[in-house]
């Protein structure tokens, strides 16, 4: 039985780990962070693959969904605007391209798992799961940023790391492979289910979630430049920095 209330998923656990005050602040009292052109674009990305994944799947009309998915909110200008609309544009076609040669079959997109470690419930979203002609699995996660360094071991990613236990454990996946795709690099990077650490990272949801549970919530000032409540966070080292 799963329990009600004692939820982690990925999104809190780096939240969590970025500044346990942010935390705080998002999780628990609903504080909502502004779109940025960069997280803007993300929607944008994010809502358009699946849109195009769900529905079609032929490359010649990915740009259209790109254009019924594109969010016009958070940029200053039209013409701040039209310039992050031609770096997604840009990645949709790099990603259309890639289309014509994948040789799996999209199974879902957005698919939910849930399972449950040590009395805490634990949940996912999945970008994509694709089926490979052997019959095994690729777990797909996009990431649209351009600030990723693409020389770290992606078993490292405890993002990976969590999906990888969640579609052996929710799903019964037991053979394929986790994988980033970095779009604005028109790259991809995957490594097999068992090449994470299983124990390592459910410990580090645990430990985190006892904390919480606990009600640490130190703020950690070293996040406060890439923060998006820096402006009025009474902790905020940037403000301080910048005056
Ligand atoms: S401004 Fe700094 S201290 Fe405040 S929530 Fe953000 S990262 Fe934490």
């Amino acid at each position: 039985m799963l329990s009600e209330g004692h939820e982690l998923n990925y999104s809190k656990i780096k939240t969590y780990q970025a500044c346990p005050l942010l935390y705080k602040y998002k999780y628990l009292e609903d504080k909502r962070e502004r779109l940025t052109p960069a997280s803007s674009l993300g929607v944008s990305i994010h809502h358009t693959l699946e849109a195009y994944h769900a529905n079609s799947n032929d490359p010649s009309e990915l740009l259209a969904y790109y254009d019924d998915c594109w969010l016009g909110a958070g940029y200053s200008s039209a013409g701040e605007q039209m310039e992050w609309y031609l770096k997604g544009k840009k990645m949709m076609e790099d990603y259309a391209e890639a289309e014509y040669q994948r040789k799996t079959t999209v199974d879902s997109t957005e698919r939910e798992f849930i399972f449950e470690e040590r009395g805490w419930t634990i949940r996912g979203k999945i970008d994509r799961v694709d089926k490979h002609p052997d019959g095994s699995w690729e777990i797909v996660d996009y990431k649209t940023g351009v600030d990723v360094d693409l020389t770290l071991p992606i078993t490292e990613s405890l993002q990976l790391g969590i999906y990888s236990i969640g579609a052996r454990r929710a799903w019964n996946l037991q053979k394929g492979i986790v994988t980033y795709y970095f779009t604005a690099f028109n790259q991809t990077q995957s490594a097999p289910f068992e090449a994470f650490d299983e124990k390592r990272i459910l410990d580090t949801f645990v430990e985190i979630g006892q904390k919480i549970e606990a009600e640490a919530f130190t703020p950690n000032t070293q996040y406060c430049a890439h923060c998006g409540f820096k402006d009025w966070c009474a902790s905020s080292s940037f403000k301080e920095e910048t005056l």
